[in-house]
């Protein structure tokens, strides 16, 4: 197949038209890694939708083709966003292909992971450090698009929605229709009302037969949804979901809720588990926050919740490259040894 991005081959679903001038930089068309390591550990069969390979390394090049070719269609000449690093390396690299919009990013400062800033600093984005969290910064942004004639492109704006539901059709294309369980992390939350929109459109018109229950896993440190209220002081390693005050919560909730599903939390300990245990049962390396949805289908496993689906499947986002964050990996594996450079002292090193 000749991919030519998410807008072009889901058209009909999204809300463009022949004038809208398309910003791509062929997102989508991800893999879904089916994962024998997790299926033995859990019972159903369990697929990684692999989203760090999308051209900025997370599922937010799905939204931010929308959201930036949308605000070019409007006459728009700057965008905005807060950022915890992922929302910004996307805008900013797709306002560099547009060649006309410039790109603001406020970030939260110090707890940004080095890949992500780097990102947004070599496409040429204006980055500025905010003290204070993420949810600080995204009031400010609002404030600011409010105001002024500068185009927001957080998940707020109904776009990014609309593009990253596309990951919910790729999914029932490959497998034929919807799978039982979805499992995903949840940050700001737009990612799971996306694919539940997904979900719900493609069995709207027949193409799956079936909803999945829709599994959003928060970390410890920063689960409003779960707790029930705001938190105030966000903390988790996994950057990506350290949020307090997700924007788009009541949908999350709907989701859960509609589709008969849950949204827990995991720790720090078992997303590092997880992680882990992805990078070197499965094959696939994706940063802290996406390692979220595999640490919580396994949490689930041992209160035996699977037990009696035994035949379903379980898709997981696995939302971002493990690159992105490369500290974290650095923390978490073991400095190479050192030999000289001996035939004899390498035959032995490696057992042989
Ligand atoms: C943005 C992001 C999330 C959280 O997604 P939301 O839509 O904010 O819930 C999770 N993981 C990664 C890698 C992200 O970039």
């Amino acid at each position: 197949m000749n991919w030519k991005g998410v807008i072009h081959h889901y058209r009909k679903f999204l809300p463009v038209t022949e004038k809208t001038p398309v910003i791509t930089l062929l997102e989508g068309n991800t893999p879904l890694v089916f994962s024998e390591d997790l299926t033995k550990a859990i019972g159903p069969k369990v697929y990684l939708k692999y989203e760090g390979l999308n051209p900025t390394g997370s599922f937010k090049d799905r939204g931010m083709t929308m959201a930036i070719s949308k605000a070019i269609e409007k006459g728009s000449k700057m965008v905005m966003c807060a950022s915890t690093g992922n929302t910004s390396a996307s805008a900013a690299a797709y306002s560099a292909k547009s060649g006309c919009l410039k790109c603001v990013v406020l970030i939260p400062e110090g707890n940004i992971a080095l890949g992500k800033l780097a990102q947004a600093m070599i496409h040429q984005a204006q980055v500025i450090a905010i003290k204070g969290n993420f949810d600080d910064a995204l009031t400010l942004v609002k404030n600011i698009t409010d105001h002024y004639p500068v185009e927001l492109v957080n998940s707020i704006n109904p776009f990014r929605i609309e593009g990253q539901k596309t990951a919910a059709f790729e999914i029932c294309d490959v497998l034929q229709g919807a799978p039982e369980f979805h499992a995903i992390p949840v940050g700001n939350a737009g990612n799971i009302t996306a694919y539940w929109k997904g979900y719900k459109e493609y069995n709207d018109i027949g193409r799956s037969k079936q909803l999945p229950k829709m599994l959003g896993f928060q970390a410890a440190g920063a689960a409003p949804i779960v707790l029930g209220h705001v938190v105030e002081k966000p903390e988790t390693i996994a950057t990506a979901i350290r949020i307090g005050n997700p924007a788009s919560w009541k949908k999350a909730e709907a989701a859960r809720d509609e589709s008969g599903g849950l949204i827990d939390s995991v720790t720090d300990d078992e997303i590092l588990d997880a992680y882990k245990r992805l990078a070197s049962k499965t094959g696939v390396f994706v940063e802290p926050a996406s390692a979220a949805s595999v640490a919580g289908i396994l949490k689930l496993s041992k209160q035996g919740y699977f037990k009696k689906h035994k035949d379903a499947r379980i898709v997981c986002t696995v939302t971002g490259h493990g690159l992105k964050d490369p500290n974290i990996a650095i923390k978490n594996i073991t400095e190479p040894v050192v030999l000289k450079a001996d035939i004899k002292a390498v035959l032995h090193e490696i057992g042989l």
